[in-house]
């Protein structure tokens, strides 16, 4: 998926787009989206899903812009939302609402209520007290909301622990020996008609086998469901498939997606509607982050290139020790110097990239790439630092789909004391 983002006579361009224009018309640090590796990104999951009952739902946490949002609507794809902002999102690309899964572990009331009028598909629900909530909002608006339980099959994604959700000890799902007893009390309230299942082992999953593993866990579910009545029309695989941040070799996403459909059918359940909810894959490398170097700062013991994003605009080294490739934009002769990539915000937790073989100078542009997930989405405004630009590349045409923030947005909702 990095095929959109080449050299051009040595300098970096996304699709026909050199970075450098883009950074000499809207500044840095940007984002910058190509269109070509999002669609080339779903349609790797249509085709897998192409002539089954199988549907692809993006995980708007991923990336939420609007922009990207709508490429995804317009290709025919549902969502996977957290909360009733990202319902209004999908709305506002012009998403369909039956196209929506609510997932999350707490969703408010004002959210169920939100869903339900939109008529959303469904939700995943986690626990007996969230069944318990939803059916109480959905009877006070005289409706019933289709549910899916999302379960914890207890199995190893062997992912970092901050993204790995499919472990007894995660906060996520209903515990695996109270799945039972928890769709049977979903099956008995009123307001609730069952419908689904539902699970999500984590992010950034490289190997198949969990995925397997955690599907076997699910269709034995089904089956044991279906033996005391409670019939399951769809199996939600969830998301969670990696992508190539550095030298990782995830499945490709077809034969990935293929895999899994071939697993429910082998098992007996091809009958069922299967659903994707990806993240990541398909919009991870469909974005960098296009920074300029301020200032190097050689050091006894480090040397520090010093850019204009942070921590603030990319959270995930500082969250994870996340890699990220960071190239050159037009790289120059000279002998690479090793530098750590580093923010301008006051933290020693700031900084992009380490240990970094780089030549650059102050004033030239630097590519943090694979930083279309999590990537604008977890950008905060610490430092009373705008957050950056977002632009879409499609072809040789540019569009800006989020303003730069102004420091005067930052606190428009504040107030100084009366008196
Ligand atoms: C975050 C999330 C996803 C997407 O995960 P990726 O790793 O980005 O594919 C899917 N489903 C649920 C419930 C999630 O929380």
């Amino acid at each position: 998926m990095t095929d959109f983002f080449t050299r051009r006579d040595g300098a970096l361009a996304v699709e026909q787009v050199p970075l450098a224009r883009i950074a000499a018309e809207f500044g840095t640090p940007t984002y910058v989206y190509s269109r070509a590796a999002l669609t080339t990104a779903y349609q790797a999951y249509a085709a897998a899903c192409k002539g089954r009952n199988a549907h692809v739902q993006f995980a708007v946490k991923a990336n939420s812009n609007l922009a990207v949002l709508q490429v995804f609507a317009q290709l025919g794809a549902g969502f996977d939302i957290v909360s009733g902002g990202e319902l209004l999102r999908v709305l506002a690309a012009g998403g369909d609402p039956r196209k929506v899964v609510f997932s999350g572990v707490a969703k408010s009331e004002a959210d169920m209520a939100l869903a339900l009028a939109h008529d959303v598909r469904g939700f995943n629900v986690e626990s007996i007290p969230e069944l318990d909530r939803l059916n109480a909002v959905a009877g006070r608006l005289g409706k019933r909301a289709r549910v899916s339980l999302r379960i914890n099959p207890d199995v190893d994604a062997k992912t970092h622990p901050y993204i790995s959700t499919g472990l007894k000890g995660n906060k996520f799902g209903v515990a695996f020996e109270d799945v039972l007893p928890t769709y049977r009390a979903a099956a008995a309230l009123p307001h609730l008609e069952v419908v689904g299942i539902d699970c999500h082992i984590g992010s950034q999953i490289t190997e198949v086998a969990p995925y397997l593993e955690a599907l076997d866990k699910v269709l034995d579910v089904v089956e044991a469901l279906e033996r005391e009545g409670i019939r399951l029309d769809h199996i939600d695989v969830g998301g969670g498939l990696g992508i190539t941040y550095a030298d990782e070799t995830p499945p490709d996403i077809t034969g990935f997606a293929t895999t899994l459909l071939d697993r429910v059918a082998a098992r007996g359940h091809g009958h069922r509607e299967v659903l994707f909810e990806p993240g990541r894959s398909l919009v991870g490398n469909a974005g960098a982050l296009l920074t300029q170097v301020e200032f190097l700062k050689p050091g006894a013991a480090k040397n520090f290139c010093i850019v204009d994003a942070a921590m603030n605009d990319l959270a995930r080294p500082a969250m994870y020790e996340a890699y990220h490739r960071i190239e050159p934009v037009a790289p120059h002769a000279d002998a690479p110097v090793t530098y750590d990539v580093v923010g301008p915000v006051c933290e020693s937790g700031d900084w992009l990239g380490r240990d970094r073989a780089l030549a650059v100078q102050p004033g030239d542009l630097l590519a943090v790439m694979s930083a279309g997930a999590y990537g604008f989405v977890m950008s905060s405004n610490y430092n009373t630092r705008g957050r950056a630009a977002e632009v879409m590349v499609d072809g040789d045409a540019v569009h800006l789909v989020r303003e730069r923030e102004l420091p005067a947005d930052l606190f428009k909702g504040e107030h100084l004391l009366k008196g």
